[in-house]
């Protein structure tokens, strides 16, 4: 088995470098970037780079590249802080969810805002009362005539208050089993009757937010997929956000800062240093088998989990080597009283085991 990169990938590695370096010095570094790095400016030159859809087949305006190609610039852009949220989640599963299940109306209506990073997307999965349990969410979208009328409440989405569309978990029917019944709405923001309420975490990031829906109205057209149908719909989406190298790097930048400022004569932090340097590096083969569709099916949990867990190490590390300074508002505060996010978005590592056992090593479920 040969693992070495081709000149090409090299190359390609290099641009990204150097492109999330200047990005850096123009926007500012971020901790998990494609999470706390919005700018719409460098959105759009990563779709004039054609850094936006690479991997996406030709016919939709993508560039039709292998996977690889998308691993190494995310790991580049993410590993240096540069600021990429405001094109992520359309990259990385508005656009893959649009081509896989949308009609070519909607291909042609969203598509291209995406790629060339004019339009931000946010993602309303999340309820008060469903998180993890996401089939029993309850915001509804019924029928009525040529449109869907939204009503209840999203929270933790995050960018709800930039974003330009909301893609839209919710119900279209309350019969049957909880899963059935839930549809997948594209709804614009400037719907009337959505209110966006931001909330400040404790990290002072604003990108949380609420979306209320009352009576709001989109056309019928919006819909992704089949109606009722969309839970598989929704969990190949998960399975796009877990396996993905944003899940490893997002605290690299702290991590090399740390590691230069560490007292490598002591045994212990060497040890320390070892132990997360391997854990980065087996977490970019799992990610490399991800991204290579050679990992078994739903072994996306095991790798989000893997890695996710590696973040919040490494924000601990970062913490305990800078000592009292940690204790100073920094980029070292932030990325230690962010790091419990990293194993709570995209599934908490609790529900990853669980899909761990019950999907993919089929153990018994415990009875309800
Ligand atoms: C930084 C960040 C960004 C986010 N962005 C978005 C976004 O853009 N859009 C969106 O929709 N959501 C978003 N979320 C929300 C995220 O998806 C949810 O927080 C997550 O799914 C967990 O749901 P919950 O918070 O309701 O916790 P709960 O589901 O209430 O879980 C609480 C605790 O109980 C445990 N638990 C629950 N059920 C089980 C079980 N069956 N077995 C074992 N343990 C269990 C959980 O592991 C957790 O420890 C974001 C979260 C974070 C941290």
């Amino acid at each position: 088995m040969d693992f070495s990169w081709t000149p090409e990938q090299v190359e390609l590695r290099e641009q990204a470098r150097a492109v999330a370096a200047s990005a850096v010095e123009e926007y500012g570094r971020h901790n998990d970037s494609w999470m706390n790095g919005y700018s719409k400016e460098f959105a759009r030159e990563m779709g004039e780079m054609g850094w936006i859809g690479m991997t996406w087949p030709q016919e939709y305006g993508g560039g039709g590249q292998p996977p690889i190609n998308r691993l190494i610039i995310g790991e580049e852009l993410i590993a240096a802080g540069a600021p990429i949220a405001a094109m992520w989640f359309a990259d990385r599963q508005m656009g893959p969810s649009l081509i896989a299940y949308g009609t070519a109306d909607q291909q042609a209506e969203f598509l291209p805002g995406m790629l060339a990073g004019e339009t931000t997307w946010c993602i309303g999965m999340s309820e008060p009362n469903s998180g993890s349990d996401l089939a029993s969410l309850t915001t509804s979208a019924l029928r009525d005539g040529d449109d869907y009328v939204i009503n209840g409440q999203k929270i933790w989405t995050s960018f709800a208050a930039d974003a330009d569309y909301c893609y839209l978990i919710c119900r279209t029917s309350s019969d049957g089993p909880p899963h059935r019944g839930i549809s997948e709405v594209v709804v614009p923001m400037q719907t009337p009757g959505i209110e966006v309420r931001p909330i400040k975490d404790m990290t002072t990031n604003r990108h949380f937010c609420e979306v209320f829906f009352t009576d709001a109205r989109v056309p019928a057209a919006n819909l992704v997929g089949v109606e009722g149908s969309a839970f598989k719909q929704t969990m190949v989406q998960l399975e796009h956000e877990r396996g993905g190298i944003d899940r490893l790097v997002s605290n690299k930048a702290l991590f090399d800062m740390a590691v230069a400022r560490a007292d490598r004569s002591d045994a212990l932090i060497r040890q320390e240093i070892a132990d997360l340097e391997i854990g980065y590096r087996l977490g970019r083969i799992l990610v490399t088998r991800e991204v290579l569709r050679q990992a078994p099916a739903g072994f996306s949990a095991a790798t989000k989990c893997f890695c996710t867990e590696h973040e919040v190490r490494v924000a601990e590390f970062v913490a305990r080597v800078f000592g009292a300074e940690a204790t100073l508002w920094s980029d070292v505060m932030h990325g230690y009283c962010y790091g419990p996010g990293y194993t709570i978005m995209g599934g908490t590592s609790n529900i990853m085991r669980n899909i761990l056992g019950e999907r993919v090593r089929g153990l018994p479920r415990e009875p309800r």
